[in-house]
Order: C-alpha cells, then sequence, then structure tokens
C-alpha cells in the first residue's frame, strides 16, 4: 500500500469526523480501528448532540437527520422543581437527540458509500512519532502526520510520552448508566439533585431512555439488586414506581478529568478523548471530539496545499476552548453531586453540600442573569467551536 498523507487512528466521533472532512478534500489518509465494523460505537455513550456541532457537520456537507430536539431541562430536588427553558434563552438553540451509536454508524455508512479507506480490526501496536512510523494490524505506515482519535486509553498520547503535560484526576464519584427500554418519562432533560446523589433522566428515542444514577466511588452496579436499583433511581427523580418492572442494563462509570497540553508534538495530533476527558456533566465530551476534528482537519488540508499555519496552531487554538468547557462542566459537576466536596479534597458535610447544591439550583431558577449565563453553557453557545 502506497503511504497515506495522514494516519487517524480511532472510529470514534472524532476520528470519523476527521476522515470525512480529509476524504472531501482528496488528502490521502487512512483510518485503522482496533474493532470491528460491527462493534464500533456500541457502548451506551452521548445522547444529544449540540446546536453548533449539528452547524459544524452541516457545513461539511454531512447529511444528518434526527428525531427530535430537546429544548428544556428540569431540576428536581426534594423541595423544589422547576422547568429551565435554555432553547428559549440562547436564541432558540436546543440539542438533537442523536445517540453516538447512530451518529458512528450513519458516519461509517457515509464514508463507506465514498470508497473511503476505513481499515477495522487494525489494532495499532507500535507508534514512532519520530519517525513517524505507526503499525496497526501488522503493516507499518510512514504518513506525514499520525492523529491519535483513539478515545480515553490512547496509544499515540502514550506514545508521546514527555513531550506532552499530561493533568489526569480522578473523582470519587461513580455514575450507574442505566439504558432502559422505556419511553421518556416527560419531553425533556431531568436533573434530580438528591442527597443520596445525582440522578439524571436523558432522551434516547421513542422506546429508549437513558438514566444515571451517582453512587459512592466503591459502589457497583453489578452488586446492587435491580429492584432496589430501580426503586432508588425513581424515588431521587420524584417519580416513584415510574420504573417498575422496566427492562435496564447497568454499566459502572468511573469519573475524571484530564488534559494534554500541547495537543500536538512534531508530526503526531490528539483529538477528541485522547488529548482530554471531561466528565458527562453537561453533556460536552462528544462536541469537544467533533469540533477538534473539524480545526484539525482544516489544518490538515491547509498543509496539503503547503499552508501550516492553522496546522501549526492547533493545539493553541483548541486548549482556550476545552478549558473554559471543563470550567462549566467542573462547576455543573459540583451542582449536581452528592460527592463532589470529596473529589476536589474537600472535608465538608454532606448537609454543608446539600445545602449548597440547593441554594445553586435556586439562584438558576431566580436570577435571570445566572440562568442566562448557564444557559448558554449548557446549550454551548458560549465560546466559539
Ligand atoms: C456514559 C457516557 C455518556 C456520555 N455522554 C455524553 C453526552 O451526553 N454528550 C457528549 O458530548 N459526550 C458524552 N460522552 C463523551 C463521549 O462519548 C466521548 O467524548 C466521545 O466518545 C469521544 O469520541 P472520540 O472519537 O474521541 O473517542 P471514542 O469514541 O472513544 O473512539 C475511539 C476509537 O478508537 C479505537 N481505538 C482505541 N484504541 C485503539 C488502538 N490501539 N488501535 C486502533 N483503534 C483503537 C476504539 O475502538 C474507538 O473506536 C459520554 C461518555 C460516556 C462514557
Amino acid at each position: 500500500m502506497t503511504d497515506p498523507e495522514v494516519v487517524i487512528v480511532g472510529a470514534g466521533p472524532a476520528g470519523l469526523v476527521l476522515a470525512w472532512m480529509l476524504q472531501r478534500a482528496e488528502v490521502p489518509y487512512v483510518l485503522v480501528d482496533r474493532q470491528s465494523r460491527e462493534q464500533v460505537g456500541t457502548l451506551p455513550k452521548a445522547g444529544m448532540i449540540e446546536y453548533r456541532t449539528v452547524q459544524l457537520l452541516r457545513d461539511q456537507g454531512f447529511p444528518l437527520t434526527f428525531d427530535a430536539e430537546n429544548r428544556r431541562l428540569e431540576f428536581r430536588t426534594p423541595t423544589t422543581s422547576y422547568v429551565f427553558d435554555y432553547a428559549d434563552l440562547t436564541g432558540d438553540r436546543p440539542h438533537y437527540v442523536f445517540p453516538q451509536h447512530r451518529f458512528v454508524a450513519d458516519l461509517v455508512g457515509a464514508l463507506e458509500a465514498e470508497g473511503a479507506p476505513l481499515l477495522f480490526e487494525h489494532p495499532v501496536t507500535h507508534v514512532d512519532p519520530d519517525g513517524p512510523a505507526i503499525t496497526a494490524g501488522g503493516t507499518t505506515f510512514t504518513p506525514r502526520a499520525i492523529v491519535g482519535a483513539d478515545g480515553a486509553g490512547s496509544v499515540v498520547a502514550r506514545a508521546l510520552g514527555d513531550r506532552v503535560e499530561v493533568q489526569d484526576r480522578p473523582l470519587a464519584s461513580r455514575w450507574l448508566v442505566v439504558s432502559a427500554r422505556t419511553a421518556p418519562l416527560v419531553g425533556h432533560t431531568i436533573y434530580a439533585v438528591h442527597p443520596r446523589g445525582y440522578a439524571a433522566h436523558l432522551r434516547r428515542g421513542p422506546e429508549e431512555t437513558r438514566f444515571y444514577l451517582e453512587v459512592p466511588a466503591d459502589v457497583s452496579g453489578a452488586d446492587l439488586d435491580p429492584d432496589e436499583l430501580r426503586r432508588d433511581l425513581a424515588e431521587r427523580l420524584g417519580a416513584p414506581g415510574a420504573l417498575d418492572g422496566v427492562e435496564i442494563s447497568v454499566d459502572d462509570l468511573d469519573l475524571r478529568t484530564r488534559m494534554t497540553a500541547p495537543m500536538q508534538a512534531g508530526a503526531v495530533f490528539l483529538v477528541g478523548d485522547a488529548a482530554h476527558l471531561i466528565t458527562p456533566a453537561g453533556g460536552k465530551g462528544m462536541n469537544l471530539a467533533v469540533a477538534d476534528a473539524v480545526e484539525l482537519a482544516h489544518g490538515l488540508v491547509a498543509a496539503h496545499h503547503g499552508d501550516r499555519g492553522r496546522l501549526d496552531a492547533y493545539s493553541d487554538t483548541r486548549l482556550p476552548v476545552i478549558a473554559a468547557t471543563q470550567g462549566f462542566s467542573d462547576w455543573f459537576l459540583r451542582v449536581l453531586s452528592a460527592f463532589s466536596s470529596d473529589a476536589l479534597g474537600g472535608d465538608s458535610s454532606a448537609a454543608f453540600v446539600d445545602a449548597v447544591r440547593e441554594g445553586w439550583v435556586r439562584r438558576l431558577r431566580d436570577d435571570p442573569l445566572l440562568a442566562r449565563w448557564f444557559a448558554h453553557a449548557y446549550a454551548g453557545v458560549d465560546a466559539s467551536p
């Protein structure tokens, strides 16, 4: 095989969006993924896509169709409840209900229809950032650029060693990811700020709903009685009995944050979860991954035509946006989480933490300036992409 100009590692949202743009710009590349075509994107992950991400993708000619918009969220605590119309406050910028596995499947389908070079079942076994060279599925490539879009356990990022600085922070909070075969309880997102821990209700489809249940970091979903879990979840959400008998599957999700700086070294570039991890509070990870990919693609296409300026500035362009988004997610996690003060190394009493959480919820309801800021940050209208 002739050496491609770019090797992309990972067929997640970041790698596939990058491939889509290089394909359209006729920049020679290959994309490798360790999983089979059927396996990629099957884990339950993101389910909502931001308005600005949709605009970015449509600008690149990617055909997107959605079943539903999500325009509102509701805060529920044991003493108060109110619905917050963030799309209204942001000049009509909703989220779109679009599960990540469908997004990945649509991207793979669209690329295959164009005869794109996607190599599944090609795990990367060696990366030489200086060569540069990369071995995947037994084949060694010597491209001009290697892109690590290989997610949280990125082998490409690890190969960079001390060329980059990594800030990695495990949090003391664990979320149980509960995928339920049931219609949504209401037509919007619910965030329950409960003393036993945070719980959430997120739309995924007509007969499919995602729930989160916060538990101490040493509790696993596998150890809990499913009936007890359903009961606790429904109670925290203020909807006792609503989940009785509903079919569920449960995964543990340990929260952590990570930032890598810079996001490039020589011929190697990192995008998406390979570069940064953000907690699911506020639903930002996939949206950041897509925005990284779009920016890097613009840089790679310009470099292909002899202008390296945008490519050289890639990390400097993306890091401030990522840091601001981490800041929002970190704050929102403290509003939602019963265990966030542990995560931050604090020793506040549970009663103090609960009072502060409820205080934020009331303030979001009563303070129009705070509400406006929150709506913009939540909908992703606060920063340039
Ligand atoms: C429970 C949960 C809920 C989430 N909810 C949201 C949300 O609501 N909104 C949001 O925006 N984000 C959300 N996220 C985050 C979002 O899912 C991630 O940010 C997103 O998947 C990142 O995309 P990516 O392309 O960078 O990496 P990934 O999707 O992880 O893709 C990486 C790819 O690289 C491949 N790979 C890995 N190692 C190798 C190797 N050695 N060789 C070859 N291939 C390899 C993998 O097979 C995979 O296909 C959520 C995440 C979780 C876990």
